[in-house]
């Protein structure tokens, strides 16, 4: 049974956890480790990354010196003998002042970024060895390698993953997050990006699960931060897992489903605080008999085109669409009338081109500041009562566009962002009676 395990940044965020971890994978016989960085520290070296662009090396230090204090607690506390970690740490902070002397734009960010998965991992590998378990060390980069579209070359990864992990009996340790891209420079694969890691290692491998280790208890039904009684969910399939992760659900990277829905590798969501507790697998077959969880995703910007010309027009939304595609900018919901096309983006860098090629089509307008309410479980279009159900719990927010009908699996609304707790709120107790 080759079993894939990745934690995230809480659960290897200090040598207390860090145990925690080492004994989760022996009991559980992973095959293959994928470490995020200790909690914190990718933000921290986003933070010098904007730095060295303003080349604040005062800031910087100051930065540096507060990563050098949470690791070196961690590694004194964790490892008998940390002369090892220790060196690797002070090594590390060397490459990122390299970076930042001779920066250059993107190249030094991503390479500082690389650094907290890099050196987590090599402090967790040590503990490993000094707890007397055979545990290889494995540089993402050397596997996870990007073409020019940023994609993971599969083919590249599953050759060399295979090559590198034959192996019984060893716990293999790797990076999540990280990878090469097309220039062979270090690179990643966007924030949050070590559950994709797992995913696509776990595809290569052929892997018989892949197991996201997190501190909570599997996905909610409502989001947590937000709202006072959620439940974890026990068993859901992959397309609600991938529709709650998309719309803002942030257990999970949003691209983690897709290979493992591919392959029929299960995922399952465990939190490394309470190792014990259920928590969430994910599966075929597994869907909901009714509504199970909502979630939401703040920074929609909607567009709304007026054109009389779209009346009893035909390939007016080809025009459209392909504005956006040649922007590469995914559009998430669309509601259209005789005379308009509403349609929201959650990635505006290239707004302002799209609305300049978009004013030939029609008079254009935008709002900023929504956010998408996205209510999964069974959708059946065939039983009354459904869409009453989310909007009575929602009649006194008011709702700026309704999807409906696109799956079996979803209903999603744009509101205003100030009106997102309420509604997941009001949802909590219309859907879930909680
Ligand atoms: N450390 C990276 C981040 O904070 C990747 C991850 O944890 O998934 O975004
Ligand atoms: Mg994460």
């Amino acid at each position: 049974m080759i079993k894939v395990l990745k934690f995230g940044g809480t659960s290897v965020g200090s040598a207390e956890n860090m145990k925690k971890v080492a004994s989760i994978i022996k009991y559980e016989g992973s095959h293959i480790t994928v470490l995020s960085a200790m909690s914190g520290t990718t933000d921290s070296l986003v933070k010098i990354g904007n730095l060295a662009k303003e080349k604040n090396t005062a800031k910087i230090n100051e930065v540096i010196g507060q990563l050098r204090e949470k690791y070196s607690t961690c590694i004194n506390s964790l490892l008998a003998s940390p002369a090892n970690a220790i060196a690797k740490m002070e090594n590390t902070f060397g490459l990122i002042n390299d970076f930042v002397n001779n920066y250059k734009e993107g190249k030094s960010e991503r390479g500082i970024l690389a650094q907290g998965e890099l050196l987590t991992s090599f402090i967790f590998t040590e503990y490993l060895k000094e707890s007397g378990e055979e545990a290889v060390l494995l540089n993402a980069p050397d596997f996870m390698i990007t073409d020019n579209d940023s994609k993971i070359k599969k083919e590249v990864l599953n050759n060399r993953l295979t090559a590198l992990t034959k192996q019984d009996g060893i716990y293999y340790i790797t990076q999540g997050f990280i990878c090469t891209n097309n220039d062979g420079e270090i690179d990643n694969l966007g924030r949050g990006g070590s559950d994709y890691s797992a995913a696509l290692m776990g595809e290569a491998l052929c892997a018989d699960e892949v197991q996201i280790w997190t501190d909570i208890d599997g996905m909610h039904n409502n989001d947590p931060r937000y709202v006072e009684k959620t439940v974890p969910i026990r068993h859901m399939s992959f397309d609600e897992a991938a529709e709650l992760a998309y719309f803002g659900a942030k257990i999970l990277h949003p691209a983690t489903i897709q290979p493992c829905k591919d392959h029929g590798i299960p995922v399952r969501l465990k939190n490394t605080m309470d190792p014990d507790a259920e928590g969430t697998l994910i599966a075929n077959g597994e869907a909901s008999s009714d509504f199970c969880a909502v979630a939401a995703k703040d920074n929609i910007t909607v567009i709304r085109i007026y054109s009389a010309r779209m009346l009893m027009a035909y390939g007016f939304l080809r025009k459209v669409f392909e504005i956006f595609e040649n922007h590469r900018t995914s559009i998430d919901m669309i509601t259209t009338s005789e005379v308009a096309v509403s349609l929201t983006i959650d990635d505006d860098s290239n707004l302002d081109k799209i609305i300049k090629e978009l004013e030939s089509l029609g008079t254009i307008e935008i709002e900023r500041n929504n956010t998408i309410i996205c209510v999964v479980g069974r959708v059946d279009h065939q039983q009354a009562g459904m869409t009453a159900r989310v909007f009575n719990s929602l009649y006194t927010i008011p709702v700026k566009m309704i999807s409906y009908g696109a799956s079996h699996r979803s209903i999603v609304v744009l509101i205003d962002t100030d009106h997102k707790i309420q509604a997941l709120k009001n949802l909590n107790v219309g859907l879930f009676n909680l």
